[in-house]
């Protein structure tokens, strides 16, 4: 399987068929398997056997969709969590312990900055923020007790490009893992471990679903760090995927690509139109010439993915009033959706980030971002034309 490509990965990979000859992939709702014998059930529980014992751990639904996902990133292991977060916790729990020092960009998810300031910080570990952008900011913040360098590329709701080459090579000098969120682009659109990452987390939630559907995460990376350590917590501290969910995902992976290339197109041209538009004050798309990061981003992604952001001319009543007259768009800070989502991240995503710090990640009060759906553009302009046209 590993050398079919990734869209034929997608469809086909991570499968076993069973007796019943069935094409499309069967779901598993089972919590615990049954042995042949006490022997099979001692050897199974020993880990002698390899084996399923119980749902918190394995199970062939979360399996599937757990190897089909390594493959698409080109990992070699995977582990399916209940949810993006859950996935970023495992992993920090299983590979950091307290005295240890994580460096992380500052432009990340709202709620991992929460879960980073909130609860790492309560177990003795302590976290640096720095510029997504800003290479020396890295370099500084080093420290010889530092572990893990984390990021999310592009950054949400800025678009901003961390520079995973250079980032990588300094995560290797320092011996530390360099953990990317890769939530925003898939392995559609780059795959961080051939870009010299170490650990790749998802929120399955958002484009791997990309209907909106569940919730759901994923860490993948080397066998050692994801089967050894981060499976080891997630089967102890219990935040698996269910087998429902784990098939809603694996559907959700065989229409990842086309999906991404709809969605990138749709915001190339949503991002080139908002450009132009009288009432806007800057528009963030990474394909867009203007970015202050195109060339970085066109070397990293093979398209400019599905989130655009703006800044309208004003403030929050400006920005309220465009999201307030749209009549089709969904007003929802969930991303990665068929479905055209328009939030205010100032008040939404973001509200609970400290105000200064929100000012420091560029988060104004007049931003708008856009999660570009698989709708009729001329639709979507149309629909986002009715409040901008006035302002
Ligand atoms: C949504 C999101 C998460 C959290 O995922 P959940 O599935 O909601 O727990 C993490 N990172 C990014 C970039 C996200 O957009």
């Amino acid at each position: 399987m590993q050398s079919f490509d990734i869209e034929t990965l997608a469809v086909r990979s991570g499968y076993e068929q069973t007796h019943e000859q069935e094409n499309s992939e069967a779901i598993f709702p089972t919590s615990s398997f049954r042995y042949q014998s006490a022997a099979q059930a001692a050897a199974r529980f020993s880990g002698e056997e390899k084996g399923n014992v119980y749902s918190r751990f394995t199970n062939p639904t979360v399996r599937t969709f757990e190897k089909r996902l390594a493959l698409m990133e080109g990992g070699e292991a995977c582990v399916a969590t209940a949810s993006g977060m859950s996935a970023i916790l495992s992993t920090f729990m299983a590979l950091l312990e307290q005295g240890d020092h994580v460096v992380s960009s500052q432009s990340i998810f709202g709620t991992t900055k929460v879960l980073f300031n909130k609860y790492l910080a309560k177990f003795g570990i302590e976290v640096t923020f720095v510029s997504q952008t800003v290479l020396s900011e890295w370099e500084q913040a080093i420290r010889p007790n530092t572990k893990a360098l984390f990021l999310e590329t592009p950054s949400n709701p800025l678009t901003e490009i961390a520079d995973l080459a250079e980032i990588s090579a300094l995560a290797k000098r320092c011996d530390s893992l360099l953990i990317v969120d890769n939530c925003f682009c898939t392995p559609i659109l780059q795959r961080p471990l051939e870009q010299g990452a170490d650990i790749v987390i998802h929120s399955a939630t958002k484009f791997l679903d990309g209907q909106g559907r569940g919730i759901g995460g994923a860490v993948v990376g080397p066998e050692l760090v994801v089967e050894e350590h981060v499976r080891a917590f997630m089967r102890t501290a219990g935040p698996s995927m269910s087998p429902f969910n784990a098939w809603i995902f694996l559907k959700g992976l065989e229409t990842l690509s086309i999906r991404m290339k709809a969605h990138c197109q749709n915001a190339l041209q949503l991002s080139t139109w908002l450009s132009g538009h009288s009432a806007i004050e800057q528009v963030f798309y990474p394909e867009l010439k203007s970015h202050p990061q195109y060339e970085l981003a066109c070397k990293q992604q093979s398209a400019g993915g599905g989130l655009v952001s703006f800044r309208v001319k004003g403030g929050q009543a400006e920005a309220w009033s465009v999201i307030d007259q749209t009549q089709m768009l969904s007003i929802t800070a969930n991303l990665g959706d068929v479905k055209t989502s328009i939030t205010h991240p100032a008040t939404t995503t973001h509200c609970r980030v400290e105000p200064e710090e929100r000012l420091k990640a560029g988060i104004t009060d007049n931003l708008v971002r856009i999660s570009v759906g698989l709708e009729f553009i001329g639709d979507i302009k149309a629909d986002l034309a009715r409040g901008l046209d006035r302002l």
